[in-house]
């Protein structure tokens, strides 16, 4: 089990479907996931814009359904494993974990993507007692409860309106006074009477005893700092590159995301990237799951060449 032909780091979307074309064209394939297959969609409550899917679907049932398609076609799937590091190695890659180390010829990056965090005093004293990155996860514990999200993009918007289910009051906390957001979500928040939003605002510092109470706010235009008290607080400010296992080998761009060209080659031979880690990327479930077929696909010519060059 330690070596494949193909392995594939990461098991979301992108790395699943690379599983999912890569097995069923017969290669050996194992995935290693950190945590639980799945990905980011495990942690979203709906997703309505995903093609197939015209009443939306849940993100878990996604992820499960992803999951059990890439088992069908013979792909093994070692969860639990953080990856530590990509080495380049005589006939190919050593892929080192915790546990120990994996061989393989060819490899896809699909590690997606981790949330950013604010970076403010309390964030870290009170991430599990009150900040959450996962609404899905966490959301039901506010059940009539006062909750503030942070964040103006599509993430955002989307777990504040899911947070109204429960909460009696969502509050969403924006640095601008216009939302990233796309604006078929925008509407349906303003619409929502239990969301009510804060502009041209950050959070200075998040406040409490056992668990948080209050958020120290400051408002951009004024410079006026008030006190919003709150159960709750949801952070949605977009996302870091999960590259630190390739850092020392592939070509990143300023951010941390990997550089591929379209058939989703690294600059190293046999690496490939899919999905949310990759740079330039229009950060999609649907082109995701593109990115991991076109990988799957490059692997698999790359593989056959290797044969024919023996
Ligand atoms: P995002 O689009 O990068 O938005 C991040 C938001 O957080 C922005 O509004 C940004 O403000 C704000 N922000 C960034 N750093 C901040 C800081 N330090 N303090 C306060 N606010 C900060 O991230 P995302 O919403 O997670 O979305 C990521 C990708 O997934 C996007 O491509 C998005 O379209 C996609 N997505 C799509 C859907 C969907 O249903 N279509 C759902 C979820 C995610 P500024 O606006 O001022 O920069």
């Amino acid at each position: 089990m330690n070596e494949a032909d193909l392995i594939i780091v990461g098991g979301g979307p992108a790395g699943l479907t690379s599983a999912i074309y890569s097995a069923r064209a017969l290669i050996d394939t194992v995935v290693i996931e950190k945590m639980l297959p799945g990905g980011q969609p495990i942690l979203t409550s709906f997703i309505e814009n995903y093609p197939g899917f015209p009443e939306g679907i849940s993100g878990p049932e996604l992820a499960e359904r992803l999951e059990s398609q890439a088992r069908r076609f013979g792909a093994k799937i070692i969860t639990s494993q953080p990856v530590e590091e990509v080495l380049q190695v005589d006939k190919g890659f050593e892929i080192k974990t915790e546990e120990g180390s994996f061989f393989s010829k060819a490899v896809i990056i699909a590690t997606g993507t981790s949330p950013r965090k604010l970076n403010v005093p309390g964030e870290e004293t009170f991430t599990g007692r009150g900040v959450s990155y996962c609404a899905v996860c966490d959301g039901a514990f506010y059940k009539d409860k006062v909750v503030a999200v942070v964040g103006g993009g599509d993430s955002a918007i989307v777990e504040a309106i899911y947070l109204t289910r429960f909460a009696s009051k969502v509050y969403v906390i924006h640095r601008r006074d216009q939302l990233r957001a796309e604006k078929i979500l925008q509407e349906r928040a303003f619409a929502n009477s239990k969301i009510t939003f804060i502009w041209n605002t950050v959070i200075q510092s998040i406040e409490g005893g056992k668990k948080v109470e209050l958020l120290k706010l400051k408002n951009l235009k004024t410079e006026e700092v008030s006190d919003l008290p709150v159960d709750g607080l949801f952070v949605y400010i977009g996302s870091i590159p999960n590259s630190s296992m390739v850092r020392n080998l592939v070509e990143l761009d300023e951010n941390g995301f990997i550089i591929t060209d379209n058939s989703m080659r690294t600059n190293i031979p046999g690496l490939f990237a899919a999905g949310d880690v990759r740079s330039n990327t229009f950060r999609q479930l649907a082109t995701a799951v593109g990115d991991g077929a076109i990988a799957a696909n490059s692997a698999e010519k790359y593989l056959g060449e290797l044969i024919w060059k023996r």
